[in-house]
């Protein structure tokens, strides 16, 4: 029998704001010493009162914004029981019956990654978003021996939990999921979005079912989740030991399950346990949450274009591929590089024709000088805006290129010494006498000298070893010192040879 699996995802993404979630301790706390960016409110002492961090309520309206939700206009604080030490108030402040954002969807491309080879087929998914709601993140308990310790830095840091409808039906579709939302983070700036630092945590349920029926069959979850790998990793696993287990006639137990990253397998965590009361009740220390027509309309204008739109419009305006729209926009700073070099590349006469090469040329030069010259200097790709070369000097480049002034080998030095020091690149031709020699007259003179001094590779030419015209090619530029029209260099040289054979 053939099974369909049905996974939802649970997402907690910790925002990337200065202060926590309800007091005005520092809500950065990786490296920091334990329990020193504490206060009555974050560690709960009674009587202390907290204030809603307004950059955390933009930066979640943001997020229900991008992803397509409405936004709640009127809503307000709820406490949500909680038992454990790492939230020593005894209840966590949550969103329960309004959360802030709702009924939206994000649409992501899903490939195939089971080849570990890219590939430019893509199905385009639409993920439905039931809700979104702010609450505060709990501190860290560190087990030691027998003994156990707490860190309330992260107590109270604001978090964002998102809730997907049970939408996602394999492996592949919960990573396209996942790296989509944690590159709109990102694209937003409002999170690190970084798995392996805790700042971004999914818990996928998921259940399988006969393919075509309609019920839903027994539920479990899996957590400790901390790469998207591991993501996909874990549901494939569970899909092939739970379409094993339905084979052969045995039941699933709803379980909670972690995920065993070193032995590549699913371990139980804890069996099925009974419905939390949570008992909610109203926050009455906060006031509610009150989201004006003028304040969204700003928020709504602080929302950028997301990558996968933007690579629609690389594909569609630039003609790029698949692979190359995807690399451009991997990180919103370089996405907007590129449009910049584009925009310098081509003004209101530049035809289509031509805005799509220069387009293509500077998708190159990203992908391949600017990111090894980048690399080389231990730079992230959002460092590319704070670079010497700018934009508009890598598009003089492209067009000096484009109107032969330097052929492209030289056109790299040229690039390597923009990058180290900004300056113009007709300035660094110009001071290093660079200038490709196009000149019909001194260009046949270095071919018919190349042509004398090589009398056998011309023989072997002329008996039909076309793989030598490279060499003569070769032997041509090098005797230009490597500025030689590369094209006027090969039709002077056919010539050359072919006159050759004729006079033979
Ligand atoms: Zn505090």
């Amino acid at each position: 029998m053939e099974y369909e699996v049905i996974i939802g995802m649970e997402t907690h993404v910790e925002l990337d704001t200065q202060s926590k979630m309800f007091c005005a301790c520092s809500a950065r706390f990786f490296g920091v010493e334990p329990n020193t960016n504490v206060c009555p409110v974050c560690l709960g002492m009674p009587g202390a009162l907290p204030v809603i961090n307004k950059r955390a309520v933009e930066f979640a309206i943001m997020v229900g914004l991008a992803l397509n939700c409405k936004i709640a206009r009127h809503t307000f604080w709820e406490r949500k029981s909680y038992w454990y030490p790492d939230l020593p108030k005894g209840y966590q402040i949550s969103q329960y019956q309004y959360p802030l954002a709702y009924d939206g969807w994000i649409e992501v491309d899903v490939r195939d990654l089971s080849t570990g080879n890219w590939s430019e087929e893509s199905t385009r998914k639409r993920i439905r978003i039931r809700r979104a709601h702010l609450e505060e993140d709990t501190g860290k308990l560190i087990h030691v021996g027998d003994k156990s310790y707490v860190d309330y830095n992260r107590s109270g840091v604001p978090l964002l939990e998102i809730v997907t409808e049970p939408d996602i039906r394999s492996a592949d579709e919960a990573y396209a999921y996942l790296s989509a939302l944690q590159q709109l983070v990102r694209y937003l700036g409002v999170s690190t979005g970084d798995m392996e630092k805790g700042a971004m945590r999914c818990e996928p349920n998921m259940s399988l079912r006969p393919k075509g029926s309609r019920e839903l069959g027994v539920k479990v979850e899996i957590k400790n989740l901390n790469s998207l790998r591991a993501v996909r990793d874990a549901i494939a696993y569970e899909i092939r030991r739970q379409t094993a287990l339905l084979a052969r006639g045995e039941a699933i137990q709803q379980v909670t399950l972690g995920w065993d990253e070193a032995r590549g397998i699913t371990v139980v965590q804890r069996e099925k346990e009974s419905a939390h009361d949570y008992r909610y009740f109203p926050e009455p220390d906060l006031p509610p949450l009150e989201v004006s027509d003028a304040w969204l309309d700003e928020l709504r204008a602080r929302v950028p274009e997301l990558a996968l739109s933007r690579q629609d419009r690389y594909r569609r305006d630039y003609g790029l591929s698949a692979y190359d729209a995807v690399q451009l926009t991997s990180d919103r700073a370089v996405a907007e590089w590129f449009e910049q070099v584009v925009a310098c590349a081509a003004d209101r006469e530049t035809s289509a024709e031509r805005v799509r090469m220069r387009a293509k040329a500077a998708a190159n030069w990203i992908q391949t000088e600017v990111f090894r010259l980048m690399k080389a200097h231990n730079l992230a790709l959002s460092d590319i805006a704070a670079l010497r070369v700018q934009p508009a000097q890598l598009a003089q480049l492209i067009r000096l290129v484009e109107d032969q002034t330097i052929n492209l080998n030289t056109a790299k030095q040229v690039f390597e010494e923009m990058f180290e020091s900004g300056a113009d690149p007709s300035r660094i031709i110009e001071a290093r006498g660079l200038a490709q020699v196009s000149d019909e007259g001194a260009l046949r003179a270095v071919v018919a000298q190349v042509v004398e001094a090589h009398p056998s590779q011309v023989q072997q030419y002329l008996s039909g070893q076309e793989k030598v015209f490279g060499f003569l090619v070769g032997q041509a530029m090098k005797a230009t010192k490597g500025k030689g029209n590369a094209q006027v260099i090969n039709r002077l040289l056919r010539e050359a040879l072919e006159g050759q054979r004729a006079r033979q």
